[in-house]
């Protein structure tokens, strides 16, 4: 009797107390702060690791950081390649009628140049001798085989792959063209399908010149990473929210992963402010931060260097793609399926379910198994860790430019799923490694995906500290 008149009061006790911080933690975020700090990363340039960008926006992170009253460290990883295009320009012109293609955006390692007036063809083959010493509107996926391409001598090449108004109606992919350290031999730009049919339709009518100009940087440089703390009771362990600081696939990269950037300085943010008003205690672990300068080399180089890192790390909170979804409107968490995960996605679960369907939460939400390609996998690959798995999950509104579907992990209950029960649908951005990955077309267009990401972390992570 006594017991369980014990149990209740205990019950009683901490369950409005959780609630109450679930509250505060809801009315702390800030959508406002959330969308501008995308826009003013995705302001900075595309931010390639070991970029002029990518250290500017290191500076900038350094500064959020810094203003929080939160002790920061900045890291700068081992070399890599890099890319930074700078400005360009590409004009089609007929007679008096003049058409600048403002889709164009070049490739990675396209190599800068100029040029003026120079005649432009459309070709299907890059054996087609006519490509030599001209201007092409290339069919087909360029950079998949541009050693052809390349050697065909063509002075520039304008690529609208897909070339489809439903995928690239406006905007281009933009691909990297194997040329790891050094510039490639041919610059190449991606354009909408738009530009494409305006040039088509230029062409059919007449010849066309061109004129165009590449202002990029290609050398060798090193990514910086950003790392800021909350100290814990017991500092050498900490828990540790994270994302990749580049925009890997070259474009403005608002959703990969300006968004995911956004979040972490959002949580830090909220975290401290309810710190410092008393309604969250001092963690018992530490609370750090990271903005790694470049995708997985950054992730590597901190284990590599981080005295002991992987054995104090209690657990991994990684964001990748935070800012869209182009055909749900859910909050994942992956993976569900690694032991050493078991305890932390339980924990989100918890919270997921516990928020499901209230005002300001997600409707939708699911846990799927490993998919990879993100750097939460880096903690949980014994070569980068030296032996030890660490528990690690990334959250995330989309992944990748297309639907992947999954079974549901067994053993896993997905009551927050609204899909088909036997497939675990995972969102994606229409926009994925794009020139259209802008404010525009993500965060700004629907914002909501930034806030939940940003709850589900903050307060998975608190459940999990809390009852692990
Ligand atoms: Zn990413």
């Amino acid at each position: 009797m006594l017991l369980s008149c014990t149990l209740f009061v205990a019950f009683a006790f901490l369950a409005p107390q959780e609630a109450d911080v679930a509250a505060e933690v809801r009315k702390a975020v800030s959508q406002d702060r959330l969308r501008q700090t995308v826009r003013e990363l995705v302001d900075l340039g595309p931010r390639m690791g070991g970029t002029q960008s990518g250290t500017r926006a290191a500076e900038y992170l350094k500064k959020r950081f810094a203003d929080l009253d939160l002790q920061v460290q900045t890291i700068d990883d081992s070399e890599l390649a890099t890319f930074e295009p700078r400005e360009w320009k590409v004009t089609a012109r007929q007679g008096d009628r003049v058409v600048e293609l403002q889709s164009a955006w070049p490739y990675l390692f396209s190599p800068a140049f100029e040029l003026e007036e120079i005649e432009i063809l459309a070709l299907g083959s890059p054996t087609d001798e006519r490509a030599k010493g001209r201007a092409v509107l290339a069919k087909g996926h360029v950079a998949r085989g541009y050693a052809r391409w390349a050697a065909s001598e063509a002075k520039v090449i304008l690529c609208a792959y897909p070339d489809d108004p439903e995928s690239n109606p406006t905007w281009t992919p933009v691909f990297r063209l194997r040329a790891r350290d050094g510039a490639a031999p041919v610059p190449v730009f991606g354009i909408s399908h738009q530009d494409a049919e305006r040039l088509r339709s230029l062409l059919e009518t007449g010849a066309v010149q061109l004129s165009a100009s590449l202002r990029a940087e290609i050398g060798k440089g090193r990514p910086r990473t950003v790392v800021a703390e909350i100290p814990g009771r017991d500092r050498k362990r900490f828990l540790l929210f994270c994302a990749h600081g580049d925009s890997d696939g070259g474009g403005p990269g608002a959703d990969d992963n300006a968004s995911g950037e956004a979040v972490v300085v959002e949580i830090a943010t909220v975290w401290k402010q309810l710190l410092d008003a008393g309604v969250l205690k001092q963690p018992a672990v530490s609370v750090k931060f990271a903005i790694w300068g470049a995708e997985i080399h950054s992730t590597r180089h901190f284990l590599e260097t981080e005295q002991g890192a992987a054995e104090r790390i209690v657990a991994v909170i990684n964001y990748d793609q935070a800012g869209t979804g182009a055909e749900r409107d859910a909050v994942y968490v992956e993976p569900d399926d690694v032991e050493a995960n078991k305890p932390i996605v339980a924990a989100f679960h918890r919270v997921l379910k516990r928020h499901h369907e209230q005002t300001g939460f997600w409707g939708e939400y699911a846990s799927n198994k490993s998919l990879g390609g993100t750097d939460s996998y880096v903690f949980q690959s014994e070569r980068a860790t030296g032996g030890r798995i660490v528990p690690a999950v990334t959250v995330f509104s989309s992944a990748w430019g297309r639907p992947t579907r999954v079974e549901p992990t067994p053993g896993i209950e997905q009551p927050g799923w609204k899909g088909k029960p036997d497939e675990i649908v995972v969102d994606y951005s229409r926009v994925y490694h794009a020139s259209g990955d802008t404010p525009e077309n993500t965060t700004e267009l629907e914002p909501a995906n930034l806030e939940r990401c940003t709850l589900a972390g903050m307060l998975g992570a608190l459940e999990y500290l809390t009852h692990r």
